[in-house]
């Protein structure tokens, strides 16, 4: 039986992998697509402590699965399609067919962008809205770009999106950023980001294409129409538990709840990055909560 399976590889996952057989145990580090998870849409991480050159997310993750591989833990590329957790051994069936048990289950499988839910996002979804800056911004080399959200995420897209685009806006439904200031301050200092602020938006608006996105004024109830080529959704992200939503406890916002050690409320399980209910998501805090995860689930199976 493996000691411990991991699923996910974004950095919480792959720290864990790390730390597990850097203890001594046996590893299945289970990923679906691509190691590094969300980074590798992050076209520059200048907040990981001792990497201050700033790589891209791809490169990043390319660092840390090459660490871990150092020590033995060999990611397989394999989604899952079933976890049986609250049994003293946990089964773990891949999309293959194979199923296998394992002592202890470190679930690392991150968050998605969160969709806005209104009229015309999925019709244009790939044909003008994107929830993805690095991956589609040269789309829009020399258009005009729309980032809709205040979070690092939006401003961090705003960035990127200003060095290839004639113009960027950001559309934010306050008049204060959420983003950190030192995000915020570059934007706001950066001649071809404009801000649009306290507007929502009410819907996506093209024929074949995306042509413009209707804006709600969250103060006047006014609607207006902002033409743009591209529309870059950055609201938020949704922990994604749907394998164990039905078997772990779960906070209010659909995130896992964790005590320190980031154990889950079921014995031999816990959690650990983007998924877990936390009050920081960033590299650096899911690289911790791997290194705590793999520490307590070898001395959950050693006991
Ligand atoms: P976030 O911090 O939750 O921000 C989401 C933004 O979208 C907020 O500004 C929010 O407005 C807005 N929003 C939410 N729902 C909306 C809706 N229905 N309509 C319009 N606007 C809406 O999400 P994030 O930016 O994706 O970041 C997620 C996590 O990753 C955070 O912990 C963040 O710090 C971290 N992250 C860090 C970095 C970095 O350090 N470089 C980069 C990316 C992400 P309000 O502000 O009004 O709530």
């Amino acid at each position: 039986m493996t000691d411990i399976a991991i699923i996910g590889g974004g950095p919480a996952g792959l720290a864990a992998a790390l730390y597990a057989v850097r203890g001594g145990a046996s590893v299945r580090l289970l990923e679906e697509l691509f190691a590094g998870g969300q980074i590798v849409k992050t076209h520059c991480i200048e907040n990981y402590p001792g990497i201050s050159t700033g790589p891209d997310g791809y490169a990043l993750a390319a660092m840390f699965e090459e660490h871990a591989r150092q020590f033995g833990a060999e990611p397989e590329y394999s989604g899952v399609a079933s976890l049986s957790l609250t049994d003293e051994k946990k089964e773990i069936t891949l999309i293959s067919g194979e199923t296998f048990e394992a002592k202890a289950v470190i679930l690392c499988m991150g968050a998605s962008p969160r969709a806005l839910g209104i009229s015309g996002e999925r019709e244009f979804t790939s044909k003008g809205i994107s929830y993805c800056a690095t991956c589609d911004g040269a789309f829009y080399r020399g258009r005009t770009a729309t980032v809709i959200g205040g979070g690092d995420t939006a401003i961090s897209d705003a960035l990127y999106l200003s060095k290839l685009c004639k113009q960027v806006y950001v559309v934010h439904r306050r008049d204060e950023l959420r983003a950190s200031a030192v995000l915020a301050n570059a934007a706001k200092k950066t001649e071809n980001i404009t801000f649009v602020w306290n507007s929502t938006p009410e819907a996506f608006l093209g024929e074949d294409k995306l042509r413009a996105i209707q804006l709600k004024n969250t103060k006047t109830g006014e609607l207006s129409e902002l033409e743009t080529d591209g529309a870059f959704v950055a609201v938020g992200i949704v922990p994604r538990t749907e394998l164990v939503r039905d078997q772990v406890a779960l906070a209010p916002d659909g995130s896992i709840l964790t005590n320190e050690r980031m154990e889950t409320n079921i014995k031999g399980v816990f959690a650990a990055g983007d998924i877990r209910n936390t009050p920081l998501r960033q590299v650096v805090t899911a690289c911790a909560d791997g290194a705590v995860a793999a520490t307590y689930a070898i001395e959950a199976i050693r006991i």
